[in-house]
């Protein structure tokens, strides 16, 4: 057996942030405390690897661990000069999870453990306070109750309730020694009621308190927490055994939560809470609304001073943002826990940014700290100042609460997180109101758009967890008054019921009943509407700062996905160089006229009547791609040819049918349309296939309707024409979709450069271009080598790619997508996520293959993956090119592509 147990205290600890995976999170923070000569209570740390053991030894704290505890805890008595179980001087300790990423909530504590009938005499004798010595007491015994011998919680809270009703007292405070002692021998009750005992022995009490937060890996909500947050279930928790100290041993203590920098903007300052007499458990759990951080710098400036010293240490130390807890014992400060803080999007770019400048970290550990996914949050809506000023002056402000994470969340008012996940799977999108929310509520909160709160605050579990999870979020909302069971809150004579629509503000508190109207985020002003001028908007020249060092460190390249002028217009304001695919099936759908001369051309009974119709459709799609190459202004532009099923183009056969049949049953049928309802009938029967994603589609129209690729080349190269001779720059690439054989690529290469250099001759000019392809098709993969014999270029649609490799449809995947996930049958949804180990194989072989034959070739991926920061890693670790996504995913993959850059540098 190796060392399961590593001791810190005394100013020395054994251990440091190395250890994370065997020692958690927590454990390692207070051994670097202690190592920095910061004042903590003393303890040890059990390791994950014992954690691993009791696995092994099913579920039971394994052999030798429980030997190897006592001789800490004798280190331990020696140094704090007390006695676990000595009733004169009696120890008392904390046992709590810890796992190597923070899981806010999702594990158990026990405090005060130690306690017992006669521990709790000494503890008031010491302390001279026998009420605070009881009500420890009974606190351990709910603690331990609960998590240790699984007794319903409820049993012991409605105890303490009854108590309070008999002394006729309102809060827990005002019970007195006597009533407290009263209500633990009704606690002692609850367990033989149970059919528990309650251990008297602290070692057998440490013994089941180490197993419980052991087990507690296992529970419903750690579990969810993990699935949620793509946490390995084999990590396990190590559990940390810490010295008790007390912030509720009257005025000269308390206890508090503080950021070192404020994690809702990231401005440098620091920002907490404190709570005067009260145990930790009470600030985190929000059942009382702390006081600012500076009540504490009023009450105890020494103490105060004490704080700021540390926490500046330990910024310069971790060189990053965090959040520290803290409790002072009788004047006395001690450090509980630090870690890195968890933050809103806009918080993290900012808070990169400054400790560039200050010093603190380089720009690459400033780019690697950006979550990819956080520049999408900072790009999404805020309220519409003036439709939230009309909804004011309606008199439709309800209440104001804490600001907790900004954003503009507009839903449906649901009480329970079991009905939050019920709405949003119905599509519906919910606010999810509580009095205070628990690890129990995580799935619900990550369902709604925001979370309100009547209790807590800027550090309750609903503000750290609803910040993790970057939703908007109002906390500690007095003004309402939250009815669970009724499932509605009120305010004054209000009543806001399940499903009505409220609107929280995350950056003002106000909560607004009936929907408010949301406009574009800053960003999106500064970029694209133009409303506001870049110096003006400070979110803005962080996140550009950001970007500008992403694009100085990426090699790869990032191009948008983009079907018309103005969303290539907003591709180029978000950064892209290029347009990676246009689907130009869009452009027959709008506007209105087009749609029926497409279906003309698709109804066409012979050669020259869809002649006819395409010739119609030429100056049209002409328009379409001058608007385009305009806007790109000589950045290549990827054009895709027609690639749907034709039947998408045509009415659904259902209403054809049913018009087909009221006009039949007029009396004065107008056979004209009926013969041409008919007629369309018969077209959707000819065109009907089983598997139509596999039938009769991309360049297989190209090979059977030549005519239409031909259009739409002609309409490329007159376009490119038009603009070359307005002295323009034009780089169109034209590319082939759903290519599975040489034969097929050469046969629309050859017609491509056939039509470009008839319709350049004609015009008089010279364009430089390329016909490359599309590899969606797996044989396409496959045979990389012939088909960039053909191609000059490849672009891995990888959603195709995605279905034909699984054998998934994209239509109908979502009927078992969801249950896959849920069962861990799939680690993500394969077309969210690239599948690297399938799927990305074979764009690794489609890339090998397809340089073999022609090693300069480009190479991008146009499929939804573009835009997912893992898929974007990947891209650049098997060389391609560029990657391309829609156009308000950009930023997201610039800086993804840069964070590739950064860990292959690093050897990552
Ligand atoms: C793809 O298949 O990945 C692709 C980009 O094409 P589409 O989504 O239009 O089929
Ligand atoms: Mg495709």
């Amino acid at each position: 057996m190796g060392k399961f147990v590593y001791f810190f205290g005394g100013g020395k600890a054994e251990g440091s942030s190395a250890l994370r995976p065997l020692l958690g999170g927590k454990g390692c923070e207070l051994a670097e405390m202690t190592n920095l000569g910061i004042r903590i209570p003393p303890g040890f740390t059990i390791t994950t690897e014992a954690w691993a053991e009791y696995l092994r030894h099913d579920r039971r704290v394994p052999p030798g661990l429980m030997e190897e505890v006592a001789s800490h805890l004798g280190r331990l008595e020696e140094l704090l000069g007390l006695g676990f179980g000595d009733p004169a001087k009696p120890l008392l300790v904390s046992v709590r999870s810890g796992a190597r990423v923070s899981m806010p909530g999702m594990m158990e504590t026990i405090l005060n453990l130690g306690l017992n009938d006669r521990t709790v005499e000494g503890l008031a004798r010491r302390t001279g306070n026998p009420r605070f010595a009881w009500d420890c007491y009974r606190r351990f015994l709910t603690m331990f109750g609960d998590v240790v011998l699984e007794i319903p919680r409820k049993a012991f809270d409605e105890a303490l309730s009854a108590a309070r009703e008999k002394a006729g007292v309102g809060t827990d405070a005002e019970l007195d020694a006597d009533a407290l002692k009263a209500l633990v021998a009704t606690y002692e009750g609850i367990y033989e009621g149970h059919g528990r005992r309650f251990p008297q022995e602290p070692k057998e009490q440490l013994t089941g308190a180490i197993g419980a937060v052991f087990g507690s890996w296992y529970s419903r909500k750690a579990e969810e927490y993990r699935r949620i947050h793509g946490i390995p279930h084999d990590w396990g928790t190590a559990v940390t055994v810490q010295a008790m100290v007390f912030g509720n041993l009257g005025e000269t203590s308390g206890t508090g939560v503080a950021f070192t920098r404020d994690p809702s903007t990231g401005e440098r300052r620091f920002f907490g809470e404190f709570l005067p007499n009260a145990q930790g458990e009470d600030v985190v759990a929000g059942i009382r609304t702390p006081q600012p951080i500076s009540a504490l710098q009023e009450r105890m400036p020494k103490v105060y001073e004490e704080l700021v010293g540390i926490y500046k240490t330990l910024e310069r130390h971790y060189r990053d943002m965090l959040d520290l807890e803290f409790t002072i014992q009788e004047g006395t400060l001690y450090l509980l826990q630090s870690r890195v803080g968890k933050r809103t999007a806009a918080a993290a770019v900012r808070i990169a940014v400054e400790m560039v400048a200050e010093g603190l970290i380089d720009r690459d550990e400033a780019l690697v700290r950006v979550d990819a996914n956080d520049v999408n949050r900072l790009l999404a809506s805020v309220f519409d100042r003036q439709a939230k000023g009309r909804a004011i002056d309606e008199g439709r402000l309800i209440a104001r609460g804490l600001a907790a994470a900004p954003g503009a969340a507009v839903g449906h008012a649901v009480f329970t997180p079991e009905d939050a996940e019920a709405w949003a799977r119905r599509g519906e999108k919910v606010i999810l109101v509580r009095s205070e929310t628990s690890p129990e509520d995580v799935a619900g909160m990550y369902a709604a758009q925001g979370i309100l709160t009547s209790r807590g605050g800027l550090t309750s579990h609903a503000a750290v967890v609803g910040r993790g999870m970057g939703k908007t979020c109002v906390v500690g909302c007095g003004d309402i008054t939250v009815d669970e069971e009724a499932l509605e809150f009120r305010r004054g004579s209000l009543r806001v019921r399940q499903g009505d629509v409220i609107a929280l503000d995350g950056e003002t508190g106000e909560v607004i009943l009936g929907p408010v109207a949301t406009k574009p985020s800053e960003i999106v002003q500064v970029l694209l509407e133009k409303s506001i001028a870049p110096d003006d908007s400070a979110i803005f020249r962080y996140f550009h700062t950001i970007m500008r060092w992403a694009d100085e460190v990426r090699t790869l390249g990032v191009r948008a996905n983009a079907d018309t002028p103005a969303d290539a217009a907003t591709g180029v304001a978000f950064g892209a160089e290029g347009i990676g695919l246009t689907r130009t099936e869009h452009m027959f759908f709008k506007p209105e006229e087009r749609i029926a001369i497409v279906r003309e051309m698709i109804m066409a009974e012979d050669h020259p009547a869809r002649l006819k119709a395409l010739e119609r459709l030429l100056p049209m799609q002409r328009e379409d791609f001058i608007g385009i190459l305009r806007v790109m202004n000589g950045r290549p532009v990827t054009i895709r040819l027609l690639d749907p099923p034709l039947h998408e183009f045509l009415p659904k056969e259902k209403e054809v049918g049913k018009e087909l049949a009221a006009e039949r049953a007029k009396r004065r049928r107008n056979r004209e349309r009926i013969a041409e309802l008919e007629k369309t009938l018969d077209k959707l029967r000819a065109l009907q296939e089983a598997n139509p994603m596999l039938g009769h589609r991309g360049c297989r129209l190209g090979a059977t309707y030549p005519e239409i690729y031909e259009m739409q080349v002609r309409a490329i190269f007159e376009a490119a024409a038009t603009l070359v001779r307005e002295g323009m720059r034009v780089e169109p690439e034209v590319m082939i979709p759903l290519v599975g054989t040489q034969g097929e690529m050469r046969l629309m290469r050859e017609a491509a450069v056939r039509t470009a250099e008839a319709a350049l001759a004609e015009a008089g000019v010279q364009v430089p271009y390329t016909v490359g392809t599309m590899i969606e098709v797996p044989r396409a993969a496959l045979i990389a080598d012939q088909i960039a014999r053909e191609a000059e270029f490849f672009s891995f649609g990888t959603n195709d790619l995605t279905q034909l490799t699984y054998g998934y449809s994209r239509d109908d995947a979502g009927k078992f997508l969801p249950q896959y996930l849920e069962k861990a049958l799939l680690p993500e949804d394969p077309f969210r996520v690239l599948d690297q180990e399938g799927v990305g194989e074979l764009v690794r072989i489609g890339i090998e293959r397809g340089r073999k034959t022609r090693p300069d070739l480009k190479v991008g991926i146009c499929g939804e993956h573009g835009g997912e920061p893992s898929s974007v890693e990947f891209c650049h670790r098997v060389g391609m090119s560029y990657v391309s996504c829609s156009p308000f995913m950009i930023p997201i993959a610039r800086l993804a592509a840069a964070q590739a850059r950064i860990k292959e540098r690093r050897g990552a």
